[in-house]
């Protein structure tokens, strides 16, 4: 079995792979710097967020064996920061090291199909789907599941990308080509449309020796289907939020993770939770949890995959979490300036609409009991 017989513990020194060059990697690589660690990036350019930070980098295609090879010889362990990476890639690269997260909660996480399935497998709610893999599929899922319903692509969707709203009017036909989905492409999911209360996510932490953690659940604000403000806590209930947390340890562990596992969820005017996406990584909604937590969501991952005592979750502030998407980075003086801020920069040299280039997070301590 690939990965059995490695340590369980990779001590300050070693070198830590990580496949994919965003922020979530460059976050990660500055968290293992801080407990001593050396970081490999794997990505395809130079500049790119984590490659910047990083000790040593990879620069190649991720299909490229020999460029995996040498990165594998590099590093003692690999994890990842993004989702949306070949499965053979991250299946090669577990059978010469230590992959953590495992390539079977990868290959889940990366396909909606899958991921529904595996969730309501384990005995967990989530919106009504059905798998789609042509025009006539839709038009009988739309039958049953009722309108308004949300049509996505089952793989390489994120951000809202790959998402047709499906209403009473809608020309299926054309909803279907507009999707981009397709059998060469993985096929599509149709979820019926949830009058959500409002979106939470919770990130779980999972040690090699099964330990596990996690933060407060947090409320998520989305605006053109990218997150623009996460609340913490979420203004829920004691019970809902012990419904979620329980719901993110429940499928890290049928997903033998080790490492991080977000799941965002929505909140029914009821109360109870259902899931809808989980990323075996770290996540956006996780970002205040660098200045509001003596242990963030990055060195948490660091810890677990290195086989290190997983520390405390607990946070010293409440939090409100920004994204800075396009141009709201131009405003970088005034969040400086604002005492009760910290703004956190990406490096990315062009700022494009839509895109992620930074965050500020405001701390709100909490009141001594
Ligand atoms: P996703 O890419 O699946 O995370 O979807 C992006 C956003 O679209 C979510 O955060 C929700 O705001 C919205 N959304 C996705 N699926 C549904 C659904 N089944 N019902 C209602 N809103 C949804």
């Amino acid at each position: 079995m690939p990965g059995s017989d490695t340590p369980a513990v990779f001590a300050p020194g070693a070198t830590i792979g990580i496949i994919g060059g965003g922020q979530l990697g460059r976050m990660t690589a500055t968290a293992a710097a801080q407990l001593g660690y050396r970081s490999h990036v794997f990505c395809q350019s130079p500049d790119e967020p984590a490659a910047q930070v990083a000790h040593q980098t990879t620069i190649a295609a991720f299909e490229n064996t020999g460029a995996l090879d040498r990165f594998a010889a590099d590093i003692d362990v690999a994890t990842l920061e993004f989702e949306n990476i070949p499965l053979k890639s991250v299946e090669y690269l577990e059978a010469r090291i230590a992959v953590r997260p495992n390539s079977g909660a990868l290959a889940i996480a990366q396909d909606r199909v899958k991921e529904k399935d595996f969730v309501t497998a384990a005995g967990i709610a989530t919106a009504p789907y059905h798998a789609i893999t042509d025009s006539g599929e839709l038009a009988s899922a739309v039958a049953n599941l009722g309108t308004p319903a949300i049509l996505k692509t089952a793989r390489l969707g994120y951000d809202g990308k790959g998402q047709v709203r499906i209403d009473p009017s809608t020309d299926l036909d054309a909803a279907w080509a507009n999707s981009g989905a397709g059998i060469s492409t993985g096929g599509a999911i149709l979820e019926g449309f949830i009058e959500f209360e409002r979106e939470i996510s919770v990130i779980a932490a999972r040690a090699t020796d099964g330990a596990q953690a996690s933060y407060v659940p947090v409320e998520n604000r989305h605006a053109n289907h990218i997150l623009a403000e996460t609340t913490v806590p979420a203004p829920i209930s004691s019970d809902t939020a012990a419904a979620a947390t329980n719901v993110a340890r429940r499928l890290i562990e049928n997903l033998e993770i080790v490492g991080l596992l977000a799941v965002e969820m929505f909140v029914a005017r009821n109360g109870s939770v259902l899931v809808n996406e989980i990323a075996p990584r770290p996540h956006n909604s996780g970002h205040w949890t660098i200045d509001a937590c003596a242990i963030s969501q990055f060195e948490l991952l660091v810890r677990t995959v290195c086989g290190l005592p997983l520390g405390s979750t607990e946070r010293h502030a409440d939090a409100t979490m920004k994204n800075l998407i396009g141009d709201d980075v131009d405003n970088w003086q005034t969040y400086l300036a604002d005492p009760a801020t910290r703004l956190h920069l990406y490096g990315k040299a062009e700022t494009r609409q839509g895109r992620k280039m930074g965050h500020v997070t405001w701390l709100i301590p909490r009141a001594q009991p």
